[in-house]
């Protein structure tokens, strides 16, 4: 594998240049093999974001552009630095790969079992090139991903736009903010959770969904708790429990009033089998699961075992937004807001009408450069 290191076509987002790998300049102007780019970007948050495991003003990204024939397909890992990946190790994972021996874009099987082969984990970077690929394969096709997958845009839902856990007076200034979106989503798990919900009550009567991200330790606990926020309007409990405590969560789902959404609990497709039974339905998400490819695996595994689904994201520009958009029509909730989230978007892409999302038309996952 030839690198030829910085290239001059990689201005086109503003910013530092996007390293180059392939088959190198060469090839490129000869229009053969898939020419990978990616550069290292940070997203400023508009809040301080506060789930459970702590607090945080910023999110890396690794942006990647996929060249063939003068298209470009664009992709994005976005790594919260909880979830153990960054600069760093997207970097060196996207080194390895060598996509100049592929010639046939189409190829996307062979494409991505190659670039899972190359190392394990390395989730979101991953996702980074699987979603270059289907945004340049949908182009090459001039079809958006909805249509591909056979999807009516018309069925997908509303977003939910998320609350994170902060001082009451805080909460109700988020939640004045929010006022556009029909469904709120709000982060609990500490010892803070009725307080949260009561700012949030005082200025908001709209549904609201709870993020527990583990933080209930005690069953029966959890269960009085979902008992008090069914009667506050909240519609779903996503990840109660620690990803431990599944003989706990079996009881709880059993037992609860609410669906529960395992989160933290599953990761690719692999893991839907194994929280079935124990959860009421799951959480996709694209940088977990390693890309579009994965996350329509795990939503057509989650409907064959009647499984409830819901799509969600980090916090990432409107590059993996959109393209995790073009999955929403088959997916009961979903929160997309991670590009809501951020003060210096790089792409425009989905948008949210009337706090609706609508899959852009495409082609591809339907991204410009800002
Ligand atoms: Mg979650």
């Amino acid at each position: 594998m030839k690198k030829t290191g910085l290239v001059a076509g990689s201005l086109m987002l503003g910013g530092p240049l996007y390293r180059c790998i392939a088959g190198g300049s060469r090839q490129e102007r000869a229009g053969r093999g898939l020419v990978l780019r990616f550069r290292p970007f940070v997203l400023q948050h508009r809040h301080e974001f506060t789930i459970a495991s702590g607090s945080r003003t910023t999110t890396p990204v690794m942006l990647t552009e996929l060249g063939y024939e003068g298209i470009t397909g664009y992709g994005e890992a976005s790594m919260p630095p909880y979830l153990g990946e960054s600069h760093d190790t997207a970097g060196r994972f996207l080194e390895r790969l060598d996509l100049s021996q592929f010639s046939n874009p189409f190829r996307t099987e062979e494409i991505l079992d190659y670039v899972e082969s190359i190392a394990p984990g390395n989730h979101a970077a991953k996702a980074s090139v699987d979603i270059a690929l289907h945004d340049l394969t949908g182009k090459l096709l001039g079809q958006p991903w909805y249509k591909i997958w056979g999807f009516d845009p018309g069925n997908a839902p509303d977003t939910s736009y998320t609350i994170g856990i902060d001082t009451p007076e805080v909460v109700r200034e988020k939640t004045r903010e929010a006022s556009p979106y029909k469904i709120l989503k709000v982060k609990l798990g500490l010892d803070t959770d009725r307080q949260m919900i009561e700012a949030i009550r005082s200025v908001t009567s709209v549904p609201l969904c709870v993020d527990v991200n583990q933080g209930w330790k005690d069953r029966e606990e959890a269960l009085e708790m979902i008992h008090w926020l069914k009667e506050q309007g909240v519609v779903f409990v996503e990840q109660p429990m620690p990803v431990e405590a599944i003989d706990d969560m079996a009881w709880l789902t059993e037992r609860s009033p609410l669906p529960t959404i395992a989160d933290e609990a599953v990761q690719g497709p692999a893991d839907v089998g194994s929280v079935y039974g124990a959860y009421h339905g799951i959480n996709i998400k694209l940088m977990k699961c390693g890309g579009m490819r994965a996350a329509h695996q795990m939503a057509s595994a989650a409907r064959v075992l009647g499984m409830r689904l819901m799509l969600g994201c980090m916090i990432e520009t409107s590059c993996a937004i959109s393209a995790a958009s073009h999955l929403s029509p088959v997916t009961e909730w979903a929160d997309l807001d991670g590009n809501l989230l951020i003060t210096n978007d790089p792409f425009e892409g989905m948008k949210i009408i009337d706090g609706r999302i609508t899959p852009p038309p495409g082609p591809g996952i339907g991204v410009t450069p800002a």
